[in-house]
């Protein structure tokens, strides 16, 4: 593992004096992004000098000043009158300005170093709520609490104000975020890139009959205070139109052209003052369209269409592995594509170079093989717009890309219909079939004969109608592809792309990891309170290393003592959510199980809930003696189905079917309920996670990439019931055997049990299976419409994940966590441990991997007094 930056400088040190120098102060004319270089007159920079050289205060009466202002300048109401609502907006405002200065000294520093950057493209971004965050992030949390406070306003009630933007469906946008929380604490030198969905994940709601109800989000109803809209940032898209040869070149023209409008929100490091970007590219109608072209009279018409093109950025495709087939979801991966590269190409050629450097100072990372077609384009800039030839062009595309797989699921794997390419995107689908047609030139005179060996390589798939293959593009048009977890590295090495791996291609690990601020430090205050007093410092904030301090300590009771009480908090804390919920009281010593992740067979609910129907029958059958000897449960649920995902929203129906029954059975209810939290999001992550004791990650082994949320809860001081799938492996590797309860086939016994179930070589044997299924299919739970299609997917021929196969043990593990869970005293040192072994899954190291083993780029802290003002006479 990298040795972790040490960072110079940090909001307090440049509040503490440093910039009341006018030199370290950057003076933006206003009209370029913040990262340009700006030329100004002198007299015009000796008055911005002049006006800008103070930073914004960081005393709170000053803080109360332009919260106030803010209030009546910026949302234009009375000072004397402003809601929680209000207070909100005008605190986020104040914050914005702080993070504006960092920002654009940030960027400014960024340039005149003239660093490579790493852009990270991804369809989703899954921030969760901003305020919180800023002001940890920060520094400022108690300066903006005692300013508010004499406003009259609690933070934490304007914390509650704040919209959750759900651009993105789960673990993949999630790790966006992450990403871009590590980058800027890191100091290095990145920016995120996707889009400003209009509305973001659907808003989940319960039917009275408990149902999943899909509501939509319209996230931006009162505007947002984070983004900085840049009309000035700007660049034209183009999709069908037709090619034109000509002595000049390769023109591809006509069709539709829309604008990209770039929306940008900065992104605060913890503890640095370096602020990164996130830019999200939001569509509208072309102001260049040929106003000749539209027929005379067709006024309304004209208007329209160019309506129409707002649409591309309206919607986040709901659904987390796929989306094939869609032209509008073609249309936005190409939308925000074209303009990121435009942006990028366009700083790259501030400074007089050729674009074959490009690979020196950017580095661009696809997330997923969503972003793919920027292979395809960056080529077409190249050589169409740039007039560079095909090798060249290559060579530095290869060099600049690299492409993250996230699944290993077949039907997850991108493929566009090669008629649909041709038609929306032209130039590029030619250009795919010369780069499959070189590509595959190499390969077949090194194996002569073997067709077969084309075909599986072949980017473009045969059939009717001939499908793109993007991850095969992917590979063959980056430098570096890699998985997400040491088993589903591999499994991708040996499953997925093995005849590349044989030509050589490079598919490394990167294990992902999740961001200390957001989900230990934000979420779990009386956690964090807890560790800082035993490390005597909170620097582990910004190095999760630091926790392995708490190791030595395992055995101190006062220790055990306040771990207990902290987790006690948190429990109460979900109690009351639940209490407000559903009106349902529960017990907080009770052993709280959590399962909150999207709904997906792959991911087992149905496993889970089938244990939980067998926990019901058993303590049904008991004396009240018998009972009072149970530890008592309570199972939480959440997550969202896809809209069509029909099976994922019969097991909602289910779950929230034995909800009903068992919450309402006097006899039993004392010692178990479960509840499906309705609409799971990072917001209600951030309650849920701390309060669990045990959480569940029992994807049929070889099918769950990594997860990420299995390091959040592990983080939080919760033991995993999971299998020997994705992140938990090496989960158990950090924490130990007696900190984890591992059950269920291993990835490669997988095949030979679906075979064994299917051929009746194998018979699952459990009554406590059998009498769950009855109760299924007797309607005791849910109507037939919901039970028909459960029952069936637990058949021998069609127990594809193997549900019914891995009952037994994980039932046997469900036994050991409760036998674990009896015996407090040893059940809390192995949550201390927990905590004290997860280093390795803060999503620092997993940047501090891609800095070095992918990207090539460095840290590069913010230096007070470092920037300089552009002289307008000096030739750049
Ligand atoms: C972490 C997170 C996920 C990923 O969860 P997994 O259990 O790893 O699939 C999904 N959604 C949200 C809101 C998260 O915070």
């Amino acid at each position: 593992m990298a040795a972790l930056t040490k960072r110079t400088a940090s909001f307090q040190d440049l509040h503490k004096g440093h910039v009341s120098e006018p030199e370290a102060r950057y003076s933006g004319t206003g009209h370029t992004t913040p990262n340009d270089g700006v030329e100004t007159s002198e007299k015009r920079n000796m008055l911005l000098t002049s006006l800008m050289s103070q930073y914004l205060s960081r005393e709170p009466q000053a803080i109360q000043r332009q919260i106030v202002n803010h209030v009546e300048y910026t949302l234009a109401r009375t000072r004397y009158n402003f809601d929680a609502f209000g207070a909100y907006q005008a605190t986020s405002l104040s914050v914005r300005d702080r993070l504006l200065e960092s920002w654009n000294d940030t960027q400014q520093f960024f340039t005149e170093r003239d660093v490579k950057r790493v852009y990270y493209l991804s369809l989703e971004f899954l921030m969760g709520r901003y305020l919180q965050n800023a002001l940890v992030n920060m520094g400022v949390r108690s300066n903006f609490e005692e300013a508010l406070l004499g406003l009259g306003y609690k933070l934490e009630d304007l914390l509650e104000q704040e919209r959750d933007p759900g651009l993105g469906n789960g673990g993949l946008g999630r790790l966006a975020a992450c990403f871009m929380d590590s980058l800027a604490t890191l100091n290095y030198p990145g920016w995120g890139y996707g889009i400003r969905y209009k509305y973001g994940m659907f808003y989940q709601k319960i039917s009275a009959e408990g149902y999943q109800i899909e509501v939509p989000d319209y996230w931006l109803t009162h505007g947002n205070p984070w983004e900085v809209e840049r009309l000035d940032v700007t660049y034209p898209v183009r999709f069908f139109g037709h090619i034109e040869w000509s002595d000049k070149g390769i023109l591809w023209t006509g069709g539709e052209v829309v604008r990209a409008i770039a929306y940008d929100s900065p992104i605060p490091g913890y503890d640095t003052y370096n602020t990164l970007n996130l830019r999200l590219w939001s569509a509208a109608p072309a102001t260049e369209f040929d106003l000749d072209s539209f027929s005379r009279g067709d006024y309304f018409g004209a208007i329209a269409n160019k309506e129409a093109s707002e649409k591309i950025s309206s919607v986040l495709y709901p659904n987390d592995s796929t989306d094939a087939g869609k032209e509008l979801r073609l249309k936005q991966q190409y939308f925000f594509v074209s303009a990121t590269l435009q942006d990028a190409v366009r700083r790259f050629l501030k400074k007089d170079r050729p674009l074959t450097e490009l690979h020196t100072k950017v580095a661009i990372q696809l997330n997923d093989t969503h972003p793919t077609i920027a292979i395809v384009e960056l080529m077409r800039i190249m050589m169409d717009e740039r007039g560079y030839g095909w090798t060249a062009s290559w060579e530095t595309v290869q060099k600049v890309f690299s492409y993250t797989n996230h699944t290993v699921l077949p039907e997850a794997l991108e493929k566009w219909q090669v008629p649909l390419m041709e038609k929306l995107l032209p130039r590029h689908m030619q250009i795919i079939y010369e780069i499959n047609r070189r590509f595959l030139e190499v390969i077949a005179k090194k194996y002569p004969g073997d067709g077969q060996k084309l075909q599986r390589m072949s980017i473009i798939e045969d059939g009717y109608p001939k499908m793109v293959r993007m991850a095969n593009l992917a590979v063959v048009g980056t430098h570096c592809v890699n998985g997400v977890a040491a088993i589903h590295s591999g499994l991708v090495r040996q499953n997925l792309f093995p005849d590349f791996v044989e030509e050589g291609y490079q598919i490394v690990n990167v294990t992902n990891g999740v961001t200390p601020r957001r989900w230990l430090q934000q979420a779990n205050p009386a956690l964090s309170e807890v560790i800082s007093r035993w490390l005597e410092t909170d620097d582990w904030v910004g190095n999760y290393e630091y926790c392995k301090g708490l190791e030595q300590y395992v055995d101190n009771a006062d220790l055990q003592r306040e771990f207990a009480d902290a987790k006690m908090v948190n429990k109460k804390t979900l109690a009351a959510l639940v209490k407000a919920t559903f009106g349902e009281e529960i017990n907080c010593d009770a052993l709280f199980d959590i399962q909150i992740k999207r709904i997906h067979e792959y991911k087992r609910q149905l496993l889970n809930i089938l244990g939980v129907i067998a926990r019901y029958n058993k303590l049904k059958r008991m004396s009240h003696a018998e009972r009072e000897q149970q530890v008592e449960r309570v199972h939480f649920f959440g997550g969202k189905a896809a809209a069509s995902y029909v099976q994922a929203k019969n097991i909602i129906r289910l779950i929230t079917g034995v909800q009903h029954v068992i919450n309402a059975d006097a006899d039993t209810n004392k010692y178990l309920k479960c509840f499906f939290m309705p609409n799971y999001n990072v917001t209600l992550a951030e309650t849920l996670i701390p309060a669990n004791d045990v959480s569940e990650h029992i994807s049929t082994a070889g099918l769950e990439a990594s997860g990420t949320s299995n390091m959040k809860f592990v983080m939080n001081g919760g033991i995993i019931i999971g299998t020997m799938d994705g992140a938990n492996i090496e989960i158990r590797e950090q924490v130990g055997d007696d900190q984890i309860f591992i059950f269920g086939l291993h990835t490669p016994e997988i095949e030979d049990a679906r075979n064994a179930l299917k051929y009746g070589q194998y018979k699952v044997h459990d009554a406590r299976l059998d009498e769950a299924i009855n109760q299924i299919k007797s309607g005791m739970f849910c109507s037939q419409e919901t039970a028909g299609p459960i029952v069936r997917a637990l058949e021998p021929y069609n127990d594809f994940y193997l549900v019914a196969r891995d009952f037994s043990s994980y039932m046997e593990a469900q036994d050991r966590v409760d036998a674990a869970y009896k015996d407090s005293s040893s059940w809390i040192k192995r949550c201390i441990l927990a905590v004290a072994r997860m280093g390795f899954f803060s999503s620092d190291r997993t940047i501090h991997d891609y800095a070095e083993k992918i990207w090539g780029i460095e840290a590069t802290p913010f230096v007070p007094g470092s920037i300089s003002f552009k002289d307008p006479s000096a030739k750049a």
